[in-house]
């Protein structure tokens, strides 16, 4: 017999130790630390089938939206990560090759660290007329380097699971579109379909890219009351189109500068939102969308009736057939273990449907199901289960997705003054929406005190959904005019 598994923490006590427990051996077995070279993990089979679905996902979602792929090197030569020079503060993030076989390299190589300077000197190759543009490609499933400090897995870590677009246009109108595009697609696959909450933020001016004009991004905010950024989408102006000479012929025959934009949503911390939003006490919980196993079958056997336990087993063998067919994947789950263990085996790995089939269900040509959420045993006849099926899965979602949204409403605070903005990042954490004065380059002060005070950063206003301050209302850092409603948070 194997130890009964499970986590031996509970989530609202302590939400660190629950997330490594649930990612790791003693729990889904998503990723192992172990590899043997620091800040670098290994995302395991299970962990696997969550990452490419999400990619799956993504490639869906910007193909509708005429995105065509493409694949460039992981490396990158020195003179084009330099040429930007805002771009290069993310030189002291880099790894560098400097060496091939026994042969000290002329010019070093870096680890891309992210795709712009890898892409931008080819893309001003590739644009001549205005007939090329726009210009919509993307890679998909590739990873990049960052010289990172601390890692978490998923969270954060030196080589991680990426995914980026990059476009270019004529005009700043359009790449304006693309921003809000990015946005419907970030709503449709984060919060439709994986019930994961978000801001779409405008990041104030001192917090933008380096390197864009603006930059707009999706914070979600996960369990322990910090923000987490799961995507950004960089408003670059014509700031690379000048470093890297990216023009076309236009319509009137002059040559001009490309409008740029990169979309990327951050695939690994999506999946740490997954875990540790949607998560319980007892393990993984997840969306049918993303569930690398949609049932599992536990036949309930009796020692003291061999004959009766063939024809449960056969029975099984024929529900695993059928709900092949529906198209679900399903496990049959006969191991020797006690069908407790396998009910929290299943539960640990957020199986969203259990079927239970013992010599009663054969009998009666029922089985008893059982959904991750709601834990209520429910018979169900043969003849009506892909009804039911479809059925339980849509509950499943909503009750992920109500429950993740009631948490996010619940700590989106209000505060007008400091006093009040320091008590509750003190006692609730979360989001807190405060009166702020300016969210230009004049407002880093405010934003200075506010961490200092604090410890939260201010996260932007909310992009698209113009929230008006009231006449009169001052800043809650300085006290002059208010001219924007600001969320600030703790942060990842
Ligand atoms: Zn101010």
């Amino acid at each position: 017999m194997i130890e009964k598994p499970g986590i031996t923490v509970k989530k609202a006590e302590n939400f660190s130790e629950w997330y490594s427990q649930v990612c790791l051996e003693q729990g889904a077995h998503l990723a192992d630390i172990r590899y043997g070279v620091q800040g670098f993990i290994v995302i395991r089979p299970y962990g696997f089938h969550i990452l490419r679905k999400i990619y799956e996902l993504f490639e869906e979602a910007v193909e509708a939206d005429c995105h065509e792929p493409m694949l460039f090197p992981s490396v990158i030569p020195e003179e084009n990560l330099q040429k930007e020079k805002e771009h290069a503060g993310f030189v002291p993030e880099v790894f560098w090759i400097t060496e091939a076989g026994s042969t000290k390299l002329e010019r070093r190589i870096a680890l891309r660290p992210t795709g712009e300077t890898a892409i931008y000197p080819l893309y001003s190759l590739w644009l001549r007329s205005y007939k090329d543009l726009p210009l919509k490609h993307y890679q998909s499933r590739i990873t990049v380097f960052r010289n990172e400090m601390t890692t978490r897995p998923f969270l954060r870590g030196r080589e991680f699971s990426f995914f980026e677009t990059h476009d270019a246009f004529q005009t700043h109108d359009e790449a304006i579109i693309q921003i809000k595009t990015d946005l419907t697609i970030m709503k449709d696959v984060i919060e439709n379909k994986l019930m994961i909450p978000f801001y779409f933020f405008k990041r104030p001016q001192w917090d933008r890219f380096k390197g864009a004009d603006d930059t707009y991004v999706s914070d979600t905010l996960l369990p322990d009351g910090k923000r987490l950024q799961i995507s950004s989408t960089h408003d670059l102006g014509t700031r690379f189109a000048h470093a890297y000479d990216i023009k076309f012929k236009d319509t009137d025959s002059e040559e001009k500068y490309v409008y740029q934009t990169c979309f990327g949503p951050g695939i690994v911390r999506i999946i740490a939102a997954l875990i540790s939003i949607h998560g319980d006490d007892t393990g993984l919980v997840l969306p049918s969308i993303v569930a690398p196993i949609t049932v599992v079958i536990v036949p309930i056997l009796f020692t003291d009736k061999p004959e009766k336990n063939k024809l449960v087993t056969d029975f099984c063998k024929k529900l695993e057939k059928k709900i092949k067919e529906f198209g679900y994947t399903v496990r049959f789950d006969d191991t020797e273990q006690s069908p407790g263990f396998k009910f929290n085996q299943g539960e640990l790995v957020g199986i969203p449907l259990r079927l239970e089939v013992g010599p009663k269900e054969v009998d009666s040509n029922t089985v008893t199901l059982v959904r991750r959420t709601a834990r209520l045993k429910t018979k169900v006849e043969l003849t009506k289960l892909a009804d039911e099926l479809r059925n339980q899965l849509t509950l499943l979602d909503g009750e992920i997705k109500a429950k993740a949204t009631a948490y996010f409403k619940d700590n989106t605070k209000n505060a007008a003054v400091m006093e009040d903005l320091v008590s509750v990042i003190e006692n609730h954490r979360g989001f807190v929406k405060v009166p702020f004065c300016s969210v230009t380059i004049e407002g880093e002060k405010c934003a200075d005190e506010i961490k200092k005070l604090t410890t939260a950063i201010v996260c932007g206003t909310s992009y698209g959904n113009d929230e008006k301050v009231p006449r009169g209302t001052k800043c809650i850092a300085c006290g002059k005019g208010a001219k924007h409603i600001v969320y600030v948070a703790k942060t990842y």
